[in-house]
């Protein structure tokens, strides 16, 4: 290659064009020349330096773009899969652009939020087939102002989280032991026991297996948790989730005690289908054994029903069972029917006693539901209100004064016709279970009523007759209000003069007394020729007739119908202890022994 030089600064460099012959190629021949003076020449290099700007700027008015952002969408052009992807070594020479920088961090963030919001999702979703998307959630990528969401594609997400999760599994990454648990050999050798390797491997663990919702911090900067440290934070994340499953179940029950169990739901479906309601309305009150709902009357061959009725629903929870039972147990017609119940079967003696209850009080002419049929621990019983609006309980009823007064003897007669006509006593007589309706004063609520020979039945008594006498000196100024005592004077006839303790140990030997009479009588009863003839009478009854337990039976045929004639008799010989119920002796002696 001739290559001519010379001395001084005339001398020039001249590069003749490449003709030599190459063995694999033949390579093309440099067109240009330059000499040396121009290559050292400041002024030029001014000059291009001057037209590469003005060529730069030109370009720069032509694109709304910002440098930094026309260098990510250059750097990204080439990789249309991953187009969040910012390629930190074509960002390398601003990498002090404290910009630049910002935008990376906020994609490893964004990155590392998707990946967590993924994990949870995953998580929340398990098998269900109902599944949870937290899209909505997650983070668009901020660096990139050509990116829509449409562009978020689940697998990118799914690729982020698992790229964000390897990254920190790499870093307490694991070395792999042999059967032996050992790893290495001579002074590398460690074993599976090793306390900074289990450290780190906790830290990898309570990062990937906790629930997302366990705060565990940032656990990841060389820090190592002991086996017992772990140990306690993974028993107390089961604890954490336990105690949220069980207030979640405790939301679920506390909803469900407003529902009603499949077999109600049933009874009231079958009533609307064979027309004995034609309509069933809103919830009326919840008391707290029973709900009692709205409905419109329908129209049967079968049973006749009036055009409004209140559905009373005995809640067949456990809760009161005990309190049920103390009322049942001692009541003679119960009693003997009782026994060895389970507390299902004792709610439907419950709705019995309650039916049996109102009609007696119907039968003495006392404002009362009248009780229409009964379905198992459901009764239908006769509306107390006006056009769908039920009665005002007397407790939240606004009365003028002399409605006061007219209610307080009202009350008081009622009291003392209950006890002597009915030969109940109500025990739960208060404001609460009387109804305000055009003057009137209704009574309700009577399942826990029980006869005098009760062993607490006079106990009961006092209590009404200061429910009585409390809910009227209360809200009456005129002094004509009797006393607790001196209205179960006047209640029941008897003269206790003692006043306080006293007069409820009075009460109590006279309880006592009056059991022991009749306990004596039953005795008297037992030996009598007509116990044993009517046995007898009763056994051959007991043979013909069915067994009387319906759970199985859902037939209209299984409401006690207690709108006809004889009601009282047909259901009485049904539900009542027939030992005492079917001897005409026993009545007359019950009505005897009465005080
Ligand atoms: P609980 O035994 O649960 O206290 P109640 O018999 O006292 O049930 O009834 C609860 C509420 O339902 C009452 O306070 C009353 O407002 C309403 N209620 C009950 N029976 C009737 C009825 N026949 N007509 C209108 N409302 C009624
Ligand atoms: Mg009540």
């Amino acid at each position: 290659m001739p290559i001519e030089s010379g001395e001084g600064p005339s001398s020039t460099v001249v590069m003749t064009p490449l003709t030599a012959a190459c063995p694999w190629k033949k390579t093309e021949p440099i067109s240009a020349s330059t000499s040396f003076r121009e290559l050292m020449d400041s002024d030029l290099a001014a000059k291009l330096q001057k037209e590469e700007d003005e060529k730069f700027a030109h370009e720069l008015s032509r694109s709304p773009k910002t440098p930094i952002e026309s260098e990510i969408s250059v750097s990204t052009e080439h990789d249309d899969d991953d187009v969040h992807q910012i390629d930190p070594s074509s960002l390398e020479l601003d990498e002090d652009n404290d910009y630049l920088l910002a935008l990376m961090l906020q994609q490893e963030y964004t990155k590392e939020f998707n990946g967590m919001m993924k994990k949870y999702e995953s998580t929340v979703n398990r098998n269900s087939k109902v599944k949870v998307s937290m899209k909505n959630f997650m983070l668009l990528p901020a660096s990139n102002p050509t990116q829509t969401s449409d562009t978020i594609d689940d697998e990118d997400i799914l690729e982020e989280s698992k790229e964000a999760f390897s990254d920190c599994e790499q870093d307490q990454r694991m070395p792999t032991f042999n059967r032996r648990g050992t790893s290495g050999k001579g002074a590398s050798l460690v074993t599976k026991h090793n306390a900074e390797l289990c450290g780190k491997r906790n830290v990898a663990r309570v990062m990937n297996t906790f629930p997302p919702e366990f705060e565990t911090g940032n656990v990841l900067n060389n820090i190592k948790l002991s086996n017992r440290v772990y140990n306690q934070l993974k028993l107390h994340s089961y604890a954490e989730e336990k105690r949220m499953n069980r207030l979640h179940d405790k939301v679920e029950k506390a909803t469900a005690s407003l529902a009603f169990d499949p077999k109600t739901r049933l009874i009231l479906y079958k009533s609307l289908n064979s027309c004995i309601l034609d309509e069933l309305g809103s919830i009326i009150a919840t008391g707290k054994e029973s709900i009692v709902l709205y409905g419109k009357g329908g129209q049967t061959d079968l049973h006749k029903i009036p055009s409004e009725v209140a559905i009373k629903i005995f809640k067949t929870s456990l809760n009161e069972f005990h309190t049920r039972n103390q009322y049942l147990r001692e009541d003679h017609r119960f009693k003997n029917r009782c026994k060895g119940l389970n507390p299902r079967k004792i709610v439907k003696l419950w709705a019995e006693k309650e039916m049996f209850n109102l009609q007696r009080l119907q039968r003495a002419g006392i404002p009362c539901p009248t009780p229409v049929l009964l379905k198992k621990h459901v009764l239908f019983l006769s509306f107390i209100g006006k056009d769908s609006v039920p009665a005002q309980r007397l407790r939240d009823a606004v009365l003028t004064p002399e409605e006061l007064a007219n209610a307080y003897k009202q009350c008081l007669n009622l009291l003392k016709q209950i006890y002597h006509e009915c030969k109940l006593i109500h025990a739960d007589f208060s404001e609460y279970n009387l109804l305000w309706l055009d003057n009137i004063v209704y009574v309700i609520d009577v399942a826990q009523s029980v006869e005098p020979h009760h062993p607490n039945a006079y106990t009961f008594l006092l209590r009404d007759c200061t429910n009585v006498s409390t809910y009227f000196s209360r809200r009456t100024l005129n002094d004509y209000v009797l006393s607790p005592e001196e209205t179960f004077n006047h209640v029941t006839g008897l003269g206790f003069e003692k006043r306080g303790q006293e007069f409820l140990n009075e009460i109590q030997a006279y309880e006592k007394n009056v059991r022991l009479q009749s306990e004596a009588i039953k005795e008297k009863d037992n030996f009598s020729f007509e116990y044993f003839f009517n046995q007898t009478k009763e056994l051959h009854a007991d043979d013909s007739s069915s067994d009387e337990d319906d759970d199985n039976d859902d037939d209209d045929e299984d409401y006690t119908d207690l709108t006809s004639g004889d009601e009282y008799a047909a259901t009485l010989s049904k539900s009542l202890p027939s030992k005492i119920m079917k001897s005409p002796l026993r009545k007359t002696k019950l009505s005897k022994h009465t005080p």
